[in-house]
């Protein structure tokens, strides 16, 4: 029995033979043997395939176009192989910046096993645990298509000449987990001042040699740093909308804390965390996830202060010798990957912390569209309940005390590039 293989564009099983046909002359063919590597195989019941028996998949050219004319998913099919035509998959350059640190490493494993990633490059200083290079050369030895390259940077060097043209030429998305993790006595404004001057570095690079990259920052007090780099390239004349504070890992855990309540699988829990990325700033919105709002009312408050204090617990569980990096890792690739997927063509649904109007604040976190242009859509924040709704307002009055912090960074510096 010919190999089939499920295309997630529409759930259906496929043959070789009926998948090209359909994608011939509307991509490369080596955009369509890249598309069909990425297909999962249909595992077979008792040697029957996935589709088979119900009509569909003969071997004939026809008869995936036949499935998709099907009238309620016509329109839906349509839309999406328009959107398709407009970028073959697996064709983007990503730069990690801080690549060989604590986040920087599984980030940048979790992108070069990324099918829509042809070339990553990997940035560090000389002064990373181990050099850029040698975490390029191990990732280099996956079994994936993605050529992954080390870059190096001297410290103190600023980073717009210190970085290799090579590294970020090209580059569709730029992922910074570079900086100094927060230390014991340490205030937010001291994090600030080293961190912001580190990521204005890197920004600065980005807006000489890939003004077009989206740039996602990982890198800490987001709530400051991400207004700080959006006014910074407004300022030169730069698109802001590039710029996305990374804060997928806060939905990533109120999912998880939720599937471990209601024993449920969090895969299939899905709650939206808005606001900001610190302390009270971080909302998780229970009442608008299916499971998270069958919880019972009394517990939502400390579900609610465990996800925000969630970084505690990984720093207290690691005796103080580190931070929340694997999970980082993960959270940062599954925004990248779904921004890539957007560039893509395939739009995606993520929480991230942009330039927004949807409150009267101007960068605020909530779902946001990616799509061809990276941020296609900031999204409205939908309906509250009322214990949401107080939130909102505490969330709102900590989060402007930061962002006033970003702009008045951004009005006393600017990048030179
Ligand atoms: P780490 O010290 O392990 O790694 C940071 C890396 O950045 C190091 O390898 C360092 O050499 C590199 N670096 C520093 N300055 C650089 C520069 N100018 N150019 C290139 N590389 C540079 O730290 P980590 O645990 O990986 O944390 C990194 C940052 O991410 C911190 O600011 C931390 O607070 C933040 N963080 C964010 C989240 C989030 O959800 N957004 C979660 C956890 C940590």
């Amino acid at each position: 029995m010919a190999d089939r293989r499920v295309d997630p564009d529409d759930g259906a099983a496929y043959t070789w033979e009926e998948f090209s046909a359909y994608y011939k002359g509307k991509y490369k063919k080596k955009a369509v043997d890249e598309y069909w590597e990425e297909c999962k195989p249909v595992k077979t019941k008792k040697g029957k395939a996935k589709g088979e028996g119900k009509g569909k998949g003969k071997a004939e050219p026809k008869a995936k176009a036949k499935v998709k004319a099907e009238p309620k998913a016509k329109a839906k099919a349509k839309a999406k192989a328009k959107a398709k035509a407009r970028k073959p998959p697996g064709a983007f350059k990503v730069c990690v910046c801080g690549g060989a640190g604590g986040i920087g490493q599984p980030l940048s494993m979790f992108m070069a096993l990324d099918p829509n990633v042809k070339e990553l490059s990997v940035f560090d200083l000389n002064i990373a645990m181990v050099p850029p290079a040698g975490v390029a050369a191990d990732l280099g030895h996956l079994d994936k298509k993605s050529e992954v390259k080390g870059y190096v940077a001297e410290v103190g060097q600023p980073a717009v000449t210190a970085l290799d043209e090579e590294c970020l030429k090209g580059c569709n998305l730029v992922l910074i987990p570079a900086g100094m993790p927060r230390k014991p006595g340490q205030t937010r404004d001291d994090l600030f001042k080293i961190n912001a001057d580190i990521a204005k570095g890197l920004v600065e690079a980005c807006g000489k040699h890939c003004p077009e990259a989206i740039i996602a920052l990982i890198v800490n007090p987001v709530n400051s740093i991400v207004p700080a780099m959006a006014e910074l390239y407004k300022k030169k004349g730069l698109d802001p909308t590039k710029i996305v504070g990374v804060t997928t890992l806060d939905c990533v855990r109120a999912s998880k804390f939720v599937g471990q309540i209601t024993g449920k699988n969090p895969n299939f829990i899905n709650v939206p965390v808005i606001g900001g990325h610190a302390g009270v700033t971080i909302m998780p919105v229970f009442s608008q996830d299916k499971t998270a709002a069958s919880i019972d009312k009394d517990k939502i408050a400390e579900l609610d202060k465990r996800v925000q204090d969630a970084g505690t617990e990984v720093v207290n569980a690691k005796n103080g010798k580190g931070s929340a990096t694997l999970s980082m890792g993960y959270a940062g690739a599954r925004l990248g990957r779904s921004i890539l997927a957007g560039l893509a063509g395939r739009r995606r649904v993520e929480c991230a912390y942009v330039k927004s109007d949807i409150t009267d604040l101007p960068y605020f976190t909530s779902k946001v569209l990616f799509g061809e242009n990276g941020v296609q859509k900031v999204l409205p924040i939908g309906e509250l309940n009322e214990y949401e709704t107080t939130r909102l307002e505490e969330a709102k009055a900590a989060l402007k005390l930061e962002i006033e912090t970003g702009m008045k960074y951004a009005e006393a510096n600017e990048l030179n590039c």
